[in-house]
């Protein structure tokens, strides 16, 4: 079956799909991005990505014209309807515009939205069982003055990149970024959870420098409303990640992933955690019980 990307309202087939060279997003970083999952042919928490999705994009003071959260959402669905995609990955890029030069005065005041459909690489599934070893990168989040770290902007992206980048070079599984103060923000691509010795589950604030992540939110609900947990979103440094019962991490592509060492430490026993094992499970049950449907 042939595949389309939808650009800018219409549908084209994926190989002839193009975005101009003088797209600002391209030029300098200036757009936005969401990853989006689909089960089972129901798109999971649609409606927060596309939130988040736009109110970055009228924090960056992006010309969005007549393109709001319904006609995002539509969209989106709409590409997974074309596509008959059913399970998979879906990748929303929306930039600035058109137009060569810093000043927005002087691109074309017109966003450009693609939505393009992807099979997933994920973690092999014996990680989900093993849990990951991850290290500390010394590439720090940017400062919140700088940029806000909810904004989910293409730019600040390459900070994350360099930082699997040293990942990478040790075979650690992920790493974690801390910000200026010392204290964890998050994993390149995930955020990141511990349970500690009071029985607690302390996730950073959005304000230490993470991504207000989907899939940390959803964790967050689980935790609380499933299984009555404590949860706390606070400051942490790494030796809350070292003395941990058990740590986790979470995202879209990863969904929710057990952490077992950090620099070399054992996290816990350095195996996966009961109440890590069964808040995946309640994650994987959810996945299953929710959901926008691509059919209509
Ligand atoms: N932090 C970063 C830096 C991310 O890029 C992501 C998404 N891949 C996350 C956290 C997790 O966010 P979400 O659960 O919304 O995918």
């Amino acid at each position: 079956m042939a595949e389309f990307v939808y650009v800018n309202g219409e549908f084209i087939p994926k190989e002839q799909a193009t975005i101009s060279l003088f797209d600002h997003g391209y030029l300098y970083g200036d757009g936005l991005f969401e990853g989006v999952r689909v089960y089972d042919g129901k798109v999971f928490e649609l409606l927060p990505h596309v939130e988040r999705l736009l109110s970055g994009a009228r924090a960056l003071g992006f010309p969005l014209g007549d393109l709001d959260e319904t006609k995002a959402f539509e969209a989106i669905v709409a590409t997974c309807r074309k596509n008959d995609h059913r399970d998979g990955y879906i990748r929303v890029n929306l930039t600035r515009g058109t137009g060569l030069g810093l000043d927005p005065k002087h691109i074309e005041p017109k966003v450009n939205f693609v939505i393009a459909t992807r099979q997933l690489a994920l973690y092999p599934p014996e990680l989900y069982e093993k849990g990951l070893d991850m290290i500390t990168c010394s590439t720090r989040v940017p400062s919140p003055d700088a940029i806000d770290a909810r904004i989910k902007c293409t730019g600040k992206y390459i900070n994350n990149i360099l930082a699997k980048m040293e990942a990478n070079r040790v075979g650690a599984g992920e790493g974690i970024m801390l910000n200026q103060q010392g204290h964890v923000a998050e994993a390149t691509g995930d955020n990141v959870f511990i349970l500690n010795s009071d029985g607690v589950f302390v996730t950073p604030h959005p304000s230490a420098g993470c991504l207000k992540g989907i899939t940390r939110g959803v964790a967050i609900k689980l935790l609380r409303e499933q299984f009555g947990c404590v949860v706390v979103e606070e400051n942490m440094t790494l030796l809350d990640i070292y003395s941990a019962k058990e740590c986790f991490l979470t995202g879209t592509a990863a969904e929710i992933i057990p952490a077992v060492s950090l620099d070399e430490r054992l996290i816990g026993d350095g195996k996966p955690g009961p109440n890590t094992a069964k808040l995946i499970e309640a994650f994987r049950a959810y996945t299953k019980s929710t959901g926008t449907p691509i059919s209509s």
